[in-house]
Protein backbone atom coordinates (compact mmCIF):
# COMPACT_ATOMS: atom_id res chain seq x y z
CA UNK A 1 0.00 0.00 0.00
CA UNK A 2 2.79 2.22 0.63
CA UNK A 3 3.75 2.54 -3.23
CA UNK A 4 0.86 4.09 -3.71
CA UNK A 5 0.96 7.96 -3.54
CA UNK A 6 -1.97 8.68 -1.02
CA UNK A 7 -3.72 10.87 -3.90
CA UNK A 8 -4.14 8.07 -6.04
CA UNK A 9 -6.27 5.84 -3.40
CA UNK A 10 -9.85 5.21 -3.68
CA UNK A 11 -11.34 5.59 -0.25
CA UNK A 12 -14.58 4.22 0.25
CA UNK A 13 -16.43 7.27 0.55
CA UNK A 14 -15.70 10.77 1.14
CA UNK A 15 -17.03 13.96 2.01
CA UNK A 16 -17.55 17.24 -1.32
CA UNK A 17 -16.88 20.67 0.12
CA UNK A 18 -17.85 23.72 -2.80
CA UNK A 19 -16.58 27.19 -2.32
CA UNK A 20 -20.36 27.60 -1.29
CA UNK A 21 -19.43 25.65 1.66
CA UNK A 22 -16.41 27.18 2.46
CA UNK A 23 -18.31 30.92 1.96
CA UNK A 24 -21.02 30.07 4.30
CA UNK A 25 -18.68 28.77 7.50
CA UNK A 26 -16.48 31.62 6.63
CA UNK A 27 -19.80 34.24 7.14
CA UNK A 28 -20.60 32.75 10.44
CA UNK A 29 -17.19 33.41 11.55
CA UNK A 30 -17.50 36.33 10.89
CA UNK A 31 -20.54 36.96 12.32
CA UNK A 32 -21.72 37.37 16.41
CA UNK A 33 -22.64 33.68 16.49
CA UNK A 34 -20.41 30.83 16.55
CA UNK A 35 -22.85 28.82 18.61
CA UNK A 36 -26.49 29.10 19.27
CA UNK A 37 -27.27 31.55 17.15
CA UNK A 38 -29.59 31.79 14.06
CA UNK A 39 -27.76 28.95 12.13
CA UNK A 40 -29.00 26.22 13.43
CA UNK A 41 -32.59 27.14 13.91
CA UNK A 42 -32.78 27.25 10.51
CA UNK A 43 -30.60 24.10 9.47
CA UNK A 44 -33.41 22.15 11.74
CA UNK A 45 -36.46 23.89 10.08
CA UNK A 46 -34.62 23.06 6.56
CA UNK A 47 -33.54 19.51 7.55
CA UNK A 48 -37.33 18.86 8.84
CA UNK A 49 -38.58 20.33 5.87
CA UNK A 50 -36.97 18.84 3.31
CA UNK A 51 -38.02 15.34 4.86
CA UNK A 52 -41.33 16.43 5.58
CA UNK A 53 -41.59 16.63 9.74
CA UNK A 54 -42.39 18.85 11.70
CA UNK A 55 -39.65 19.73 14.07
CA UNK A 56 -35.60 19.05 14.11
CA UNK A 57 -32.60 19.04 16.79
CA UNK A 58 -29.72 19.29 16.05
CA UNK A 59 -26.87 17.69 17.68
CA UNK A 60 -23.49 17.33 17.61
CA UNK A 61 -23.19 13.60 16.68
CA UNK A 62 -26.07 11.00 15.56
CA UNK A 63 -24.46 9.02 18.73
CA UNK A 64 -25.48 11.77 21.29
CA UNK A 65 -29.16 11.60 19.07
CA UNK A 66 -29.44 8.54 19.48
CA UNK A 67 -29.06 9.08 23.25
CA UNK A 68 -31.29 11.35 23.84
CA UNK A 69 -33.76 9.84 22.03
CA UNK A 70 -33.88 7.19 23.96
CA UNK A 71 -33.88 9.30 27.08
CA UNK A 72 -36.51 10.84 25.72
CA UNK A 73 -39.05 8.34 24.67
CA UNK A 74 -38.73 7.27 28.20
CA UNK A 75 -35.83 4.14 28.57
CA UNK A 76 -34.38 3.49 31.63
CA UNK A 77 -32.99 0.89 33.73
CA UNK A 78 -35.68 -2.49 33.28
CA UNK A 79 -36.26 -1.94 29.60
CA UNK A 80 -35.43 -3.52 27.32
CA UNK A 81 -34.02 -2.05 23.32
CA UNK A 82 -33.76 -4.08 19.95
CA UNK A 83 -31.80 -3.22 16.83
CA UNK A 84 -29.66 -4.90 14.34
CA UNK A 85 -26.68 -6.80 14.74
CA UNK A 86 -25.04 -5.05 11.30
CA UNK A 87 -24.92 -1.20 12.26
CA UNK A 88 -22.52 1.17 13.92
CA UNK A 89 -22.27 0.05 17.79
CA UNK A 90 -23.70 3.76 18.08
CA UNK A 91 -27.35 2.13 17.75
CA UNK A 92 -26.92 -0.45 20.59
CA UNK A 93 -24.90 1.71 23.02
CA UNK A 94 -27.66 4.26 23.21
CA UNK A 95 -29.60 1.80 25.27
CA UNK A 96 -26.92 0.45 27.78
CA UNK A 97 -26.20 5.00 27.86
CA UNK A 98 -29.60 4.94 29.52
CA UNK A 99 -29.47 1.53 31.78
CA UNK A 100 -31.40 -0.51 29.40
CA UNK A 101 -30.50 -3.85 27.96
CA UNK A 102 -29.84 -4.66 24.56
CA UNK A 103 -30.84 -7.29 22.12
CA UNK A 104 -30.84 -8.05 18.56
CA UNK A 105 -32.71 -9.11 15.48
CA UNK A 106 -31.18 -11.34 12.70
CA UNK A 107 -30.89 -9.35 9.45
CA UNK A 108 -32.96 -10.06 6.00
CA UNK A 109 -30.23 -11.93 3.97
CA UNK A 110 -31.33 -9.61 0.65
CA UNK A 111 -31.69 -6.00 1.75
CA UNK A 112 -29.36 -7.19 5.14
CA UNK A 113 -31.80 -4.87 7.23
CA UNK A 114 -33.38 -5.70 10.56
CA UNK A 115 -35.69 -8.70 9.22
CA UNK A 116 -39.57 -8.14 9.85
CA UNK A 117 -40.77 -11.53 10.26
CA UNK A 118 -37.80 -12.22 12.74
CA UNK A 119 -38.37 -9.07 14.42
CA UNK A 120 -41.95 -10.44 14.86
CA UNK A 121 -40.90 -13.86 15.81
CA UNK A 122 -39.30 -12.33 18.78
CA UNK A 123 -41.81 -10.20 19.88
CA UNK A 124 -43.83 -13.57 20.23
CA UNK A 125 -41.57 -15.22 22.53
CA UNK A 126 -40.69 -12.05 23.85
CA UNK A 127 -44.26 -11.62 24.80
CA UNK A 128 -44.62 -15.01 26.49
CA UNK A 129 -41.60 -14.11 28.43
CA UNK A 130 -42.42 -10.99 29.74
CA UNK A 131 -39.54 -9.39 28.13
CA UNK A 132 -40.86 -7.09 25.27
CA UNK A 133 -38.82 -4.21 24.20
CA UNK A 134 -39.45 -0.50 24.81
CA UNK A 135 -37.53 0.53 21.78
CA UNK A 136 -37.01 -1.25 18.45
CA UNK A 137 -34.39 0.79 16.39
CA UNK A 138 -34.80 0.10 12.37
CA UNK A 139 -31.20 1.00 10.72
CA UNK A 140 -31.62 1.97 7.32
CA UNK A 141 -28.77 -0.37 6.00
CA UNK A 142 -26.45 1.37 3.26
CA UNK A 143 -29.29 4.03 3.02
CA UNK A 144 -31.97 1.70 2.04
CA UNK A 145 -35.48 1.65 4.12
CA UNK A 146 -36.09 -0.50 6.27
CA UNK A 147 -39.63 -2.44 5.48
CA UNK A 148 -41.35 0.50 7.62
CA UNK A 149 -44.84 -0.40 6.89
CA UNK A 150 -44.39 -4.05 8.84
CA UNK A 151 -42.14 -2.80 11.75
CA UNK A 152 -44.60 0.34 12.24
CA UNK A 153 -47.76 -2.12 12.34
CA UNK A 154 -45.59 -4.33 14.99
CA UNK A 155 -45.11 -1.24 17.28
CA UNK A 156 -48.70 -0.93 17.33
CA UNK A 157 -49.33 -4.56 18.20
CA UNK A 158 -46.79 -4.74 20.84
CA UNK A 159 -46.51 -1.17 22.01
CA UNK A 160 -42.77 -0.29 21.51
CA UNK A 161 -41.61 2.62 20.23
CA UNK A 162 -39.32 2.99 16.93
CA UNK A 163 -36.67 5.48 15.98
CA UNK A 164 -35.16 4.94 12.84
CA UNK A 165 -31.46 5.14 12.72
CA UNK A 166 -31.22 6.94 9.47
CA UNK A 167 -27.69 7.59 9.64
CA UNK A 168 -27.29 6.11 6.24
CA UNK A 169 -30.67 7.42 4.71
CA UNK A 170 -31.07 11.20 4.55
CA UNK A 171 -31.97 12.06 0.70
CA UNK A 172 -33.66 8.42 0.32
CA UNK A 173 -37.14 7.33 0.44
CA UNK A 174 -39.61 4.66 1.48
CA UNK A 175 -43.21 4.14 -0.61
CA UNK A 176 -44.06 7.74 -1.02
CA UNK A 177 -42.92 8.95 1.99
CA UNK A 178 -39.15 10.40 2.37
CA UNK A 179 -36.79 9.02 5.06
CA UNK A 180 -37.30 10.88 7.86
CA UNK A 181 -41.03 11.88 7.66
CA UNK A 182 -41.52 9.97 10.78
CA UNK A 183 -45.11 8.68 9.04
CA UNK A 184 -44.10 5.00 9.96
CA UNK A 185 -41.84 5.99 13.53
CA UNK A 186 -41.66 8.17 16.74
CA UNK A 187 -38.60 9.83 16.23
CA UNK A 188 -35.71 9.58 13.09
CA UNK A 189 -31.65 10.02 14.12
CA UNK A 190 -29.69 11.54 11.00
CA UNK A 191 -25.24 11.23 11.08
CA UNK A 192 -23.56 14.52 9.01
CA UNK A 193 -20.12 12.76 9.70
CA UNK A 194 -17.93 13.60 6.32
CA UNK A 195 -18.72 10.03 5.35
CA UNK A 196 -22.26 9.97 5.33
CA UNK A 197 -24.56 11.73 2.61
CA UNK A 198 -24.31 15.43 3.72
CA UNK A 199 -21.61 16.68 6.21
CA UNK A 200 -21.40 19.15 8.85
CA UNK A 201 -18.15 17.77 9.96
CA UNK A 202 -19.24 16.27 13.05
CA UNK A 203 -23.48 16.46 13.88
CA UNK A 204 -26.57 14.71 13.80
CA UNK A 205 -29.97 15.23 14.23
CA UNK A 206 -33.75 14.21 15.50
CA UNK A 207 -36.61 14.55 13.78
CA UNK A 208 -40.02 13.81 14.92
CA UNK A 209 -44.14 14.74 14.78
CA UNK A 210 -44.59 14.77 18.41
CA UNK A 211 -44.69 18.02 20.02
CA UNK A 212 -43.96 16.39 23.36
CA UNK A 213 -40.84 14.37 22.02
CA UNK A 214 -39.73 17.60 20.65
CA UNK A 215 -39.83 19.48 24.00
CA UNK A 216 -38.22 16.81 25.52
CA UNK A 217 -35.38 16.53 23.14
CA UNK A 218 -34.92 20.39 23.22
CA UNK A 219 -34.13 20.03 27.08
CA UNK A 220 -31.96 16.92 26.83
CA UNK A 221 -29.87 18.27 24.30
CA UNK A 222 -28.46 21.09 26.37
CA UNK A 223 -28.22 20.21 30.14
CA UNK A 224 -31.77 20.23 30.83
CA UNK A 225 -31.83 23.58 30.86
CA UNK A 226 -35.04 26.41 30.37
CA UNK A 227 -36.70 29.04 29.95
CA UNK A 228 -39.61 28.30 28.63
CA UNK A 229 -42.69 30.13 30.97
CA UNK A 230 -45.18 26.14 30.86
CA UNK A 231 -42.46 24.75 32.23
CA UNK A 232 -40.70 26.26 35.12
CA UNK A 233 -41.79 25.03 38.73
CA UNK A 234 -43.10 28.45 40.42
CA UNK A 235 -42.12 32.05 39.71
CA UNK A 236 -38.97 33.03 38.16
CA UNK A 237 -36.57 35.08 40.18
CA UNK A 238 -35.95 37.55 37.06
CA UNK A 239 -34.63 38.27 33.46
CA UNK A 240 -31.54 36.18 34.12
CA UNK A 241 -33.89 33.10 34.91
CA UNK A 242 -33.31 29.49 34.15
CA UNK A 243 -34.03 25.94 35.22
CA UNK A 244 -32.58 22.76 35.39
CA UNK A 245 -35.77 20.06 35.35
CA UNK A 246 -34.19 16.95 33.84
CA UNK A 247 -30.26 15.69 34.01
CA UNK A 248 -29.55 16.88 30.00
CA UNK A 249 -26.11 17.03 28.34
CA UNK A 250 -24.31 19.64 26.20
CA UNK A 251 -25.15 17.65 22.90
CA UNK A 252 -25.53 20.76 20.85
CA UNK A 253 -24.27 21.91 17.36
CA UNK A 254 -22.58 24.84 16.92
CA UNK A 255 -23.54 27.47 14.20
CA UNK A 256 -20.26 26.81 12.09
CA UNK A 257 -21.54 23.07 11.54
CA UNK A 258 -24.93 24.36 10.90
CA UNK A 259 -23.67 27.13 8.25
CA UNK A 260 -22.29 23.92 5.89
CA UNK A 261 -25.15 21.61 6.68
CA UNK A 262 -27.24 24.37 4.78
CA UNK A 263 -25.14 24.71 2.06
CA UNK A 264 -24.65 20.48 1.82
CA UNK A 265 -28.66 20.42 2.05
CA UNK A 266 -28.96 22.55 -1.47
CA UNK A 267 -27.23 19.94 -3.01
CA UNK A 268 -28.28 16.41 -1.44
CA UNK A 269 -30.58 14.97 -4.27
CA UNK A 270 -27.79 15.71 -7.08
CA UNK A 271 -25.39 14.16 -4.40
CA UNK A 272 -27.89 11.02 -3.89
CA UNK A 273 -28.27 11.05 -7.96
CA UNK A 274 -24.98 11.09 -8.74
CA UNK A 275 -24.71 7.82 -6.18
CA UNK A 276 -27.66 6.02 -7.93
CA UNK A 277 -25.54 6.59 -11.03
CA UNK A 278 -22.69 5.20 -10.02
CA UNK A 279 -24.62 2.53 -8.37
CA UNK A 280 -26.45 1.56 -11.58
CA UNK A 281 -22.90 1.43 -13.42
CA UNK A 282 -21.18 -0.39 -10.69
CA UNK A 283 -24.72 -3.02 -11.06
CA UNK A 284 -24.20 -3.21 -15.31
CA UNK A 285 -19.76 -3.42 -14.78
CA UNK A 286 -19.97 -6.12 -12.02
CA UNK A 287 -22.85 -8.11 -13.38
CA UNK A 288 -20.54 -11.28 -14.82
CA UNK A 289 -18.04 -11.74 -11.27
CA UNK A 290 -19.20 -13.91 -8.59
CA UNK A 291 -20.39 -11.19 -6.58
CA UNK A 292 -23.67 -10.52 -5.43
CA UNK A 293 -24.99 -7.32 -5.99
CA UNK A 294 -27.43 -4.26 -2.95
CA UNK A 295 -30.69 -5.47 -4.22
CA UNK A 296 -32.46 -2.72 -4.26
CA UNK A 297 -36.49 -3.03 -2.29
CA UNK A 298 -39.17 -1.33 -5.17
CA UNK A 299 -40.41 0.16 -2.82
CA UNK A 300 -37.57 2.17 -1.69
CA UNK A 301 -35.20 4.69 -3.17
CA UNK A 302 -31.69 4.40 -1.41
CA UNK A 303 -29.68 6.97 -0.42
CA UNK A 304 -26.98 4.56 -1.22
CA UNK A 305 -24.35 5.46 1.61
CA UNK A 306 -22.73 2.63 0.47
CA UNK A 307 -21.92 -0.21 -2.80
CA UNK A 308 -21.77 -3.35 -0.55
CA UNK A 309 -20.64 -6.43 -2.26
CA UNK A 310 -20.88 -9.87 -1.35
CA UNK A 311 -18.32 -12.56 -2.63
CA UNK A 312 -19.52 -15.48 -4.12
CA UNK A 313 -17.32 -17.69 -2.28
CA UNK A 314 -17.63 -21.32 -3.55
CA UNK A 315 -17.00 -19.63 -7.05
CA UNK A 316 -13.73 -17.75 -5.98
CA UNK A 317 -10.46 -19.53 -5.46
CA UNK A 318 -9.42 -16.92 -3.04
CA UNK A 319 -10.51 -16.13 0.80
CA UNK A 320 -12.66 -12.73 1.57
CA UNK A 321 -9.03 -11.60 3.51
CA UNK A 322 -7.08 -11.69 0.30
CA UNK A 323 -9.56 -10.11 -1.66
CA UNK A 324 -9.76 -7.28 0.71
CA UNK A 325 -6.24 -6.97 1.01
CA UNK A 326 -5.59 -7.24 -2.65
CA UNK A 327 -7.73 -4.56 -3.31
CA UNK A 328 -6.52 -2.06 -0.40
CA UNK A 329 -2.84 -3.00 -1.46
CA UNK A 330 -3.62 -1.85 -5.40
CA UNK A 331 -5.02 1.57 -3.43
CA UNK A 332 -8.95 0.77 -3.24
CA UNK A 333 -9.67 1.75 0.35
CA UNK A 334 -12.28 -0.71 0.84
CA UNK A 335 -14.05 -1.11 4.14
CA UNK A 336 -16.35 -3.67 5.68
CA UNK A 337 -19.77 -2.76 7.03
CA UNK A 338 -20.23 -4.45 9.88
CA UNK A 339 -18.58 -6.49 12.25
CA UNK A 340 -21.91 -7.70 14.07
CA UNK A 341 -22.25 -5.47 16.88
CA UNK A 342 -22.64 -8.63 19.59
CA UNK A 343 -19.29 -9.57 17.94
CA UNK A 344 -17.31 -7.23 20.07
CA UNK A 345 -15.53 -7.55 22.86
CA UNK A 346 -17.69 -5.57 25.32
CA UNK A 347 -21.26 -7.27 23.97
CA UNK A 348 -19.52 -10.41 24.51
CA UNK A 349 -19.18 -10.36 27.98
CA UNK A 350 -23.18 -9.79 28.21
CA UNK A 351 -23.34 -13.33 27.03
CA UNK A 352 -23.67 -13.15 23.10
CA UNK A 353 -22.55 -16.12 21.55
CA UNK A 354 -21.10 -16.63 18.25
CA UNK A 355 -23.93 -18.49 15.76
CA UNK A 356 -26.57 -15.52 18.02
CA UNK A 357 -27.61 -13.91 14.13
CA UNK A 358 -26.50 -16.74 11.56
CA UNK A 359 -27.75 -14.19 8.51
CA UNK A 360 -25.46 -11.29 10.01
CA UNK A 361 -22.36 -13.58 10.40
CA UNK A 362 -23.37 -15.16 6.93
CA UNK A 363 -23.11 -11.79 5.47
CA UNK A 364 -19.50 -10.44 7.37
CA UNK A 365 -18.15 -13.29 6.25
CA UNK A 366 -18.78 -12.22 2.66
CA UNK A 367 -19.04 -8.08 2.42
CA UNK A 368 -16.82 -5.81 1.09
CA UNK A 369 -17.96 -2.09 0.89
CA UNK A 370 -16.24 -0.44 -2.61
CA UNK A 371 -15.95 3.13 -3.27
CA UNK A 372 -19.45 5.12 -3.77
CA UNK A 373 -19.36 8.84 -3.62
CA UNK A 374 -20.42 11.85 -5.28
CA UNK A 375 -16.95 12.89 -6.38
CA UNK A 376 -15.75 9.43 -7.86
CA UNK A 377 -15.54 9.98 -11.57
CA UNK A 378 -15.81 7.33 -13.80
CA UNK A 379 -12.71 6.74 -14.46
CA UNK A 380 -11.44 6.01 -11.24
CA UNK A 381 -14.68 4.10 -10.95
CA UNK A 382 -13.85 1.88 -13.78
CA UNK A 383 -10.30 1.35 -12.03
CA UNK A 384 -12.08 -0.27 -8.99
CA UNK A 385 -14.10 -2.37 -11.91
CA UNK A 386 -11.07 -3.43 -13.76
CA UNK A 387 -9.18 -4.29 -10.37
CA UNK A 388 -11.81 -6.13 -8.60
CA UNK A 389 -12.56 -8.57 -12.23
CA UNK A 390 -8.77 -9.75 -12.34
CA UNK A 391 -8.66 -9.91 -8.84
CA UNK A 392 -11.80 -12.24 -9.15
CA UNK A 393 -11.41 -14.19 -12.53
C1 LIG B 1 -22.33 6.90 11.45
C2 LIG B 1 -23.37 6.14 12.17
C3 LIG B 1 -23.77 6.44 13.48
C4 LIG B 1 -23.07 7.42 14.34
O1 LIG B 1 -22.96 8.67 13.75
P1 LIG B 1 -22.05 9.80 14.37
O2 LIG B 1 -22.62 11.04 13.78
O3 LIG B 1 -20.65 9.52 13.92
O4 LIG B 1 -22.19 9.75 15.85
C5 LIG B 1 -24.82 5.73 14.03
N1 LIG B 1 -25.44 4.77 13.34
C6 LIG B 1 -25.08 4.44 12.09
C7 LIG B 1 -25.83 3.37 11.37
C8 LIG B 1 -24.02 5.09 11.47
O5 LIG B 1 -23.63 4.75 10.25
Amino acid sequence: MSAIPYSEMIPYGRQTISEQDIAAVVDVLKSIWLTQGPSVERFEQAVADYVGARFGVATNSATSALHIACRAAGLGPGDILWTSPNTFVASANCGLYCGASVDFVDIDPHTYNMCAEKLEEKLVSAEKDGKLPKIVIPVHFAGQSCDMGRISALGKKYGFIIIEDASHAIGGSYKDTKVGSCTYSDMTVFSFHPVKIITTGEGGMVVTNDEQLHEKLVLLHSHGITRAPHLLQGESDGPWYYQQIDLGYNYRMTDIQAALGLSQLQRIDEFVQRRHYLAERYDRLLKDLPLDLPWQHPESYSAFHLYVICLKLEKIKKTHLQVFEELREAGIIVNLHYIPVYAHPYYQKMGFAKGYCPATEGYYARAISIPLYFGLSDEKQDRVVKLLTEILL
